[in-house]
């Protein structure tokens, strides 16, 4: 996608992921603040024609070659955006289940040991992130294995030359009208609703390789 960038629809219903997230949070979240963030993208880049054919991805890794005055806010709101796609589409109603032979189990149990001791660890990370930022399960380019990563505010992990395969949002505003301070509690619901069969769609991919203007 580029501009004008549009906000996708949740490929749900708002209320699909209740208990763990409730409906008032995923209204404001999907539609304030991931929409805010492709308002704010489409006004950095809304002057600039010479950008109008960059793709989310190549705003992103390219962000040296951006006028000085909007490279911040591009940093920012596409992030924003490219995060906020991600979260949102890897997750469903009652989480799709991850296949117990399949090659991403089969990496999860080499670096981890099994499924349960790799929540935990995923959990201890999410619960690290100081301040804004999200938690990742990722494929190291060329590797048959994962890491947790975790990025802090909107940055994304296109830099870190990995394939992401799924992502927590622990921003306050994610979990804080349901769960307040409680961000454990919200990382435990969020691991109840994981798509694991985007997972091992995404596990599968190519490596994710943008192209350098
Ligand atoms: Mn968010």
């Amino acid at each position: 996608m580029h501009y004008r960038f549009v906000l996708p629809p949740l490929p749900y219903d708002y209320s699909a992921l209740e208990p763990y997230i409730d409906t008032r949070t995923m209204r404001i979240h999907h539609d304030k603040h991931f929409g805010k963030y492709v308002d704010n993208l489409n006004a950095a880049i809304k002057n600039y024609p010479q950008l109008w054919k960059w793709s989310l991805e190549e705003l992103i890794t390219n962000c040296y070659r951006l006028p000085v005055s909007i490279r911040q806010a591009v940093h920012n709101n596409a992030g924003g955006v490219y995060n906020h796609s991600f979260f949102f589409s890897h997750m469903q109603n009652g989480g799709a289940k991850l296949t117990a032979d399949s090659p991403l189990a089969t990496a999860i149990n080499k670096c981890y040991g099994s499924f349960d001791a790799f929540k935990d660890v995923f959990k201890q990370a999410s619960l690290a992130v100081f301040g804004s930022g999200y938690c990742w399960l990722v494929r190291p380019h060329n590797s048959r294995l994962v890491k947790i990563i975790t990025t802090a505010n909107q940055d994304t992990p296109l830099t870190h030359h990995v394939t992401p395969i799924i992502c927590i949002d622990v921003w306050e505003h994610a979990y804080y009208l349901k769960h307040q301070n409680d961000r454990a509690g919200y990382i435990d619901d969020f691991l109840n609703l994981v798509n694991w069969q985007a997972a091992e769609f995404a596990f599968e991919k190519e490596d994710m390789r943008v192209r350098r203007r």
